[in-house]
């Protein structure tokens, strides 16, 4: 079993909004809009900035920013999907592109609003549609901020080496002008909107994160093929607090889902505290996934409360054996290995297709073979018991994770769940705070191809 790296350094970040606001210059303010080159149906109605439909544009005529904070106020109707780009040009050819949408049915589920498109895209939204909220994009040399109402939801620095695939050869900071666009049938309102230039980098006391080396990162490159970097299997154990949990998933550019452990004997034992737990979650950065524990964990939820998470995820490493017992896999001393090596692995494989019908989403810690048996783990999953597994998934219509801590399952389940159209999900389980860097699961989706169609998409609820 591999130890899983740590990313992870905290840095210390003034209030980004507390600096001086001398310089500030109104680019909207509910009347004229004639700094803008409004195109196709863009206008101005209600004191807002209107882009109704697909292809409509506003550009701010002759802006020159380099280093500034844009402050401004934004509603998504329903369906609409668009971006704010800065550091671009009158055609919006050139620079970055912030993201605009809180559609929950778009197919592109991984690009939510704040995300720094293609290089740090967001999983989830906590704005709803038909809503207004405050977004902030602050760029001061290599670092770029956004925040959503005045919460950070990426930090990115660009870094002296930017990986960038060929369409995204132009998605760097230099400095030039800002552009609204919509990209659907949806419509998009703005109003308030404000920059402050920053002449002088010291006024916002910012300690510079590190950027990360893209010529060797791997995230980097699922961003840019826009690929979901999404860990749907994260715990907040071992002193890793949802605030540390969030800065790290920044840094990193990995999303994170976070699951609570629910059952006997664990964090979460009963309704209640589900909607207690959910109350403190909801409006994090994080997408709220639950582990169901045990057997029991049937009895124990209702439908109405396990519903409340975005997913629920099961494993079938505990379970009553041939004689009764109560059988922990990961645990020694709780496997009894007593009537054959092949007999307990038909044993495991016919308990994993029972869990297979329990009511949960995702099947997690897949295919796990207890020490010692998971020496010999391809061969114990000979071709019979692969179909006879494959075969009960696709059926339960559960996707499949594809586990850090445990490096399971193999190359050869992986790819005969994509051929049987299974769905997969990438998953740390975490036992201490140092979240994986998903390397397993990247060279599992090189080796077995995976595309962004073939990851399960959550069902996010606000
Ligand atoms: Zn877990």
């Amino acid at each position: 079993m591999k130890q899983l790296s740590g990313l992870f350094c905290l840095f210390a970040l003034c209030t980004l909004f507390s600096c001086n606001h001398s310089g500030k210059r109104v680019l909207f303010d509910g009347q004229k809009a004639d700094q803008w080159e409004l195109k196709q149906q863009a206008g101005v109605k209600n004191n807002v900035i209107s882009l109704p439909g697909k292809g409509d544009q506003a550009i701010l005529k002759n802006g020159k920013f380099k280093n500034f904070m844009l402050t401004m106020e934004v509603k998504t109707l329903p369906g609409a999907k668009g971006s704010v780009a800065f550091h671009t040009d009158k055609s919006a050819n050139k620079g970055y592109k912030v993201s605009l949408n809180n559609n929950s049915d778009d197919p592109i589920w991984w690009k939510k609003t704040g995300s720094l498109e293609s290089v740090r895209n967001l999983t989830k939204s906590f704005i709803k549609e038909n809503e207004w909220f405050k977004l902030g994009i602050l760029v001061d040399g290599s670092f770029i901020e956004i925040t959503i109402n005045d919460e950070p939801v990426v930090e990115y620095v660009e870094p002296d080496q930017p990986f960038r695939i060929s369409p995204n050869q132009a998605v760097l900071l230099s400095e030039g002008t800002f552009a609204l666009l919509n990209d659907s049938p949806g419509e998009i309102e703005f109003r308030n909107i404000e920059v402050f230039p920053l002449n002088n980098t010291k006024e916002l006391f910012i300690t510079q994160i590190e950027p990360i080396d893209e010529q060797s990162d791997e995230i980097i490159r699922l961003h840019q093929e826009d690929f979901p970097v999404l860990d749907y299997h994260v715990h907040l154990k071992g002193g890793l607090t949802k605030k540390v949990a969030a800065g790290q998933s920044r840094h990193t550019g990995i999303n994170y889902a976070v699951a609570p452990n629910c059952g006997i004997g664990f964090p979460i034992t009963n309704d209640e505290e589900i909607y207690t737990y959910l109350d403190t979650m909801r409006q994090e950065p994080v997408i709220l996934a639950m582990q169901a524990e045990g057997r029991e964990w049937l009895d124990n939820f209702s439908p109405e409360a396990r519903n409340e998470f975005d997913y629920v995820f099961t494993d079938a490493l505990t379970f009553r054996d041939h004689k009764g017992r109560r059988t922990r896999l990961w645990i020694p001393e709780e496997v009894w290995i007593d009537n054959g090596d092949q007999n307990y692995m038909d044993l495991i494989v016919d308990r994993i297709c029972d869990v297979l019908k329990e009511p949960v989403d995702i099947y997690v810690n897949p295919c796990f073979l207890p020490s010692p048996m998971d020496e010999n783990y391809d061969a114990f999953w000979t071709e019979e018991r692969m179909n006879k597994f494959v075969d009960a998934l696709a059926k339960s219509g559960k996707a499949l994770e594809i586990n850090e801590l445990y490096q399971i399952p193999n190359k050869a389940i992986i790819q005969k769940a994509k051929d049987a159209g299974v769905k997969f999900t990438f998953g740390s389980n975490n036992v201490t705070p140092d979240v994986s860097d998903l390397s397993y699961s990247i060279r599992m989706k090189k080796e077995c191809d995976l595309k962004a169609e073939d990851m399960y998409k959550p069902k996010v609820k606000l």
